[in-house]
């Protein structure tokens, strides 16, 4: 694995006042099936716990 970026594709630069995300110059950008893996466990994920709130009766609908 990586050890710039442990294997995350991304490389923090921090500075005082922000924080700026490069690509890792060694691993280059995420490939787009990792990328679409990840965002799609993020999704399940979120629905997951949209259910269990719902079933705890915690989200409100805010207009
Ligand atoms: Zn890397």
């Amino acid at each position: 694995m990586c050890q710039l970026c442990n294997g995350t594709h991304v490389v923090h630069d921090e500075g005082d006042y922000c924080t700026i995300y490069h690509c890792c110059p060694n691993c280059g950008p995420i490939p787009d099936e990792q990328w679409l893996a990840r965002i799609q466990a993020v999704y399940e994920w979120a629905t997951a716990r949209k259910v269990e709130l719902d079933r705890l009766n915690l989200v409100k609908e805010v207009c």
